[in-house]
């Protein structure tokens, strides 16, 4: 019986690792697949990101900042410096009712 080669030994073990960090984020990940999460893989990490993330952008208004010259809170991006693309004009602004339609 012939030995097993050292890149033979090595193969094992990263699959072996690569293995064991499946099933060790195999909860976390189902739970990232559902909220359609992006998920980064290595043997050892898994990193998760919202891809809505990318629909944020920095507010023109007030430079980022969340506050206007006068000290008040940019009613733009209602104080968070910056402004979510894929929110449409009207859904900003909840609390200021357009006049009485339901
Ligand atoms: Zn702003």
């Amino acid at each position: 019986m012939r030995a097993p080669s050292l890149m033979w030994l090595r193969m094992r073990i990263v699959a072996l690792l690569w293995r064991v960090g499946e099933e060790a984020f195999a909860e976390i990940d189902a739970f990232a697949w559902v909220q359609r999460w992006e998920i980064r893989r290595t043997w050892h990490t898994h990193t998760y990101r919202d891809p809505r993330f990318d629909a944020l952008t920095p507010c023109r208004v007030c430079s980022a900042k969340g506050r206007c010259p006068t000290g008040l809170p940019c009613r733009r991006c209602r104080g968070t410096g910056r402004v979510n693309v894929l929110e449409t004009p009207a859904s900003r602004r909840p609390e200021h009712p357009s006049g009485g339609r339901a």
